[in-house]
């Protein structure tokens, strides 16, 4: 066996390297165990529909770093990437990626275990302590790690809520938050996605079934449309009614409110909000993980039963290094100063010009921007054509937005200079023209 040091050594640390120094193993010859013939037809059908229905997803590959400017594979011309959560831009940020080497140094790149069983590393307590406190949760509050926010969110219901209780939840969640619910035995109730007055009908109703516990569960923005969430409003009602009030805030983390803290402080509620799921892989560099912060007794119910928590393993070291880097970037003035301006100022450009051209553009204050365009097709046209003008945006349509709903959701980035996003403008009117959309 290579000694350790060995594999340490900065040179045979390139996995090119390594291959050539050690040798690679054969490739295991091809084998397959055969699909029963029911299983086979069925989904080779299901597929066949989804080609038919165009809800075929294919990957493009691409050959950079996540950037604003990208490349995809087998074509020579970079393209402006318009379709990344990447809002702030730390994906690709120099002092994120060079916190993952440093880690990399000082850290194992795991910890081949859940932190209950073979210790949890200070790194990820350090980072749990510094969430908390960009939360303003660090006395009375707590912060639990995961792998991802869809774990967070596969595993708060169930671990919290019981038979007796009650989850009240927008019908325009998160898919992970619907799944979440289905493992909880908690009774549902759906209310109309922001509406205020249906939410506080569904509580009445909740109550009115004995529901002692009640959960309010929703997005702080709402992904597809590039709405936030009226939390002022529903922190009355969630009051009003004595519940508790769960935000999932992926899109809204690192860059909404005046310092970067989430839908709450947009709202100036964070604190009437009992419980906050988000991730680490969106605005916080992209990488992945996920998080809870809330009271510290319901953070310690997540560490003892949580499932995601206690049967999978936890964030790789550099990923969690990453992630540090990324809060202290948001935290800092200095630094998150010029990256806010940055992201507003584009979003705000690209909205106005783009209403000015005459397009029907959905949501508001927020860095997500659909292009409205109803027809499935034209939206996939459309981003097509798009993309043969070096503007990488994508076309949604039926299930993942109403039918009739298509469009092509536009993403802004601090990432993103005045120029690009005026010259993604230029080529949305330019196809918009050809394809008689404005
Ligand atoms: C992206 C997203 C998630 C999933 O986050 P991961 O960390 O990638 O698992 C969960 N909830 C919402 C609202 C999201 O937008």
């Amino acid at each position: 066996m290579a000694s350790y040091s060995v594999f340490k050594s900065p040179v045979l640390r390139n996995l090119a390297a390594c291959r050539r120094q050690f040798g690679t193993t054969a490739a295991a010859r091809s084998t397959r165990a055969r699909i029963p013939a029911a299983l086979e037809e069925r989904v080779t059908q299901a597929l066949d529909g989804m080609k038919k229905a165009g809800t075929f997803k294919t990957e493009r590959v691409i050959t950079t770093p996540q950037n604003s400017s990208i490349k995809v594979q087998n074509s020579t011309t970079p393209v402006l990437a318009f379709c990344a959560n990447n809002y702030l831009g730390l994906a690709d940020h120099l002092v994120v990626v060079q916190c993952i080497s440093q880690f990399l140094d000082t850290c194992s790149n795991g910890l081949s275990s859940v932190r209950f069983i073979c210790g949890t590393p200070k790194i990820h307590k350090d980072l749990e302590d510094q969430m908390s406190k960009f939360y303003g949760q660090h006395e009375s509050g707590d912060t639990i790690l995961y792998a991802s926010c869809f774990d967070a969110n596969a595993g708060i219901f169930e671990s919290l809520l019981t038979d007796q209780d009650a989850i009240i939840s927008d019908s325009l969640n998160h898919a992970s938050i619907i799944d979440g619910v289905r493992l909880c035995k908690a009774k549902r109730f759906r209310y109309a996605n922001g509406n205020v007055e249906d939410l506080d009908r569904q509580l009445t109703l909740a109550a009115e079934a004995g529901c002692r516990v009640k959960m309010v569960a929703t997005d702080g923005v709402f992904s597809m449309d590039g709405v936030i969430a009226p939390l002022k409003d529903i922190c009355d009602v969630v009051e009003k009614h004595d519940a508790i009030l769960f935000v999932d805030d992926a899109h809204a983390t690192g860059f909404l409110g005046p310092t970067g803290r989430g839908s709450g402080e947009y709202w100036g509620v964070m604190d009437r909000i009992h419980l906050v799921n988000s991730t680490l892989g969106k605005a916080l560099g992209g990488a992945s993980g996920g998080y809870t912060v809330g009271d510290k007794l319901l953070v310690s119910v997540l560490r003892n039963t949580s499932r995601p928590y206690l049967f999978s393993n936890t964030l790789a070291p550099s990923v969690v290094g990453a992630a540090e880097a990324a809060i202290d970037l948001v935290d800092n003035p200095t630094t998150r100063g010029p990256l806010l301006d940055q992201l507003w100022s584009n979003a705000r450009l690209f909205r106005t010009r783009m209403s000015e051209a005459g397009f029907v553009l959905a949501g508001e204050g927020h860095a997500i921007i659909p292009v409205m365009l109803g027809d499935a097709r034209l939206a996939s046209k459309m981003a097509e054509k798009m993309l043969e003008r070096g503007i990488y945006v994508v076309g949604f349509s039926y299930p993942v937005v109403p039918k009739d709903k298509a469009r092509i959701r536009v993403q802004l980035s601090a990432a993103h200079t005045t120029e690009q996003v005026n010259g993604a403008v230029d080529a949305f009117i330019e196809v918009g023209r050809e394809l008689n959309v404005i």
